[in-house]
């Protein structure tokens, strides 16, 4: 068969269906037991996550955009702080920190890395500055230990907006368990899926308190400002049944990791570097094109109806969008790491029928 054949045939999506058995059986459960953010189903949700991660609490939310927001409500800030950043994840973690009134500080990556360059992060922290948040993209671990103990040093919280990043490791723990606060997303696009929702996770019983009375109006007593940002109950009944699956997932996709890489051996490209003591957790392979612009590759990829996740966020720094210029900063690593990518998916229900078409797509990539 000819490539042109194959690839009339053939689009491989992000994400493929599933729902199990046991996804059916909480729905049914929790329709009986309890709907609202407030009902046993979440306590066991959360529950499964802080047990899963080693982390003490665990607060269920309405979405990704929510467990930003309410992590920055376990954070100290008057109007106007602000919050460092790299301008190299999506606008959906800076909308948070604008909507609170703060603003984003835009702070370079080190090369070829999601992580803050040490260097400029210095640079970046000011009188002002009352949080950092990191956000490692499709899974690929950062030194996030290092940052910590930078803003330890400084006193200013660090926040990782782990919504690729779900079972990233570093230095054989939870890159989770690296920061002061931790949030993540459950869209269906992500590493589990609730459909819409996400959690926020914290070893601090303070800020835990403040997060959870965020989220449910200050508790109504008046005293604290709050919102109603809880995850409902038939949500929770999913992501309770899927949590369950999550190490099966890791390591179906890893194993997809492992056979595409196998079959990968075309120069114009190269994995992202995985950072020295970190595990990816196979939510995206991220290549990195070699001396030529890489949305060549995105294109190239595009065309052959393999989705890429640059199509989607685009591939220039967050501070060129049109709400975000007037806090420009410039960030030529970033600039330059964003140029380069492009993700391919690994998720656990390609067949390696698929993977084999990724790997001859790729390998017969050859840029002008
Ligand atoms: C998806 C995503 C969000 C937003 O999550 P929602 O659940 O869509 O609100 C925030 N930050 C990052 C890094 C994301 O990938």
């Amino acid at each position: 068969m000819s490539l042109r054949t194959i690839t009339q045939l053939r689009t491989i999506t992000q994400k493929g269906p599933m729902h199990s058995i046991d996804d059916l059986h909480e729905l049914e459960r929790a329709l009986h037991s309890g709907l609202t953010g407030t009902s046993q189903v979440v306590d066991e949700y959360e529950a499964a996550l802080s047990g899963l991660y080693g982390i003490k609490h665990v607060i269920a939310v309405s979405s990704g955009a929510a467990s930003v927001t309410a992590a920055l409500a376990g954070v100290d800030f008057q109007p106007g702080d602000e919050v460092i950043v790299a301008p190299t994840g999506p606008i959906c973690t800076v909308l948070p920190i604008l909507s609170l009134g703060l603003v984003p500080v835009f702070c370079d990556v080190a090369p070829d890395s999601f992580g803050l360059d040490p260097q400029d992060l210095q640079r970046c922290i000011g009188p002002r500055t009352c949080a950092v948040i990191e956000v490692p993209m499709w899974g690929y671990p950062i030194r996030s230990n290092e940052t910590l103990a930078t803003m330890r040093q400084a006193g200013i919280p660090l926040i990782q907006d782990l919504a690729h990043a779900h079972m990233t490791r570093l230095n054989g723990t939870w890159l989770a368990q690296h920061g002061d606060i931790s949030c993540f997303s459950t869209h269906d696009c992500k590493f589990i899926s609730t459909g819409e929702g996400g959690f926020v996770m914290t070893d601090d019983d303070d800020r835990a308190r403040r997060i959870r009375a965020y989220t449910r109006f200050g508790n109504l007593t008046g005293e604290s400002l709050g919102i109603n940002l809880k995850l409902g109950g038939l949500q929770a009944a999913l992501g309770l049944a899927r949590s369950r699956q999550l190490y099966s997932h890791l390591e179906r996709r890893m194993r997809n990791r492992d056979l595409l890489l196998s079959m990968l051996d075309n120069p114009a490209f190269r994995e992202l570097p995985v950072v020295k003591g970190g595990a990816v957790n196979a939510y995206s392979l991220l290549l990195q094109s070699v001396g030529h612009d890489g949305r060549q590759l995105v294109h190239y990829q595009q065309r052959h109806g393999i989705e890429s996740d640059i199509g989607k966020y685009d591939n220039q720094p967050l501070y060129q969008l049109p709400l975000l210029t007037r806090y420009q900063r410039d960030c030529p690593n970033a600039a330059r790491l964003l140029r380069s990518l492009t993700t391919v998916p690994l998720h656990q229900n390609l067949l390696d029928d698929d993977l084999h078409y990724i790997a001859k797509v790729l390998n017969d990539y050859s840029p002008d």
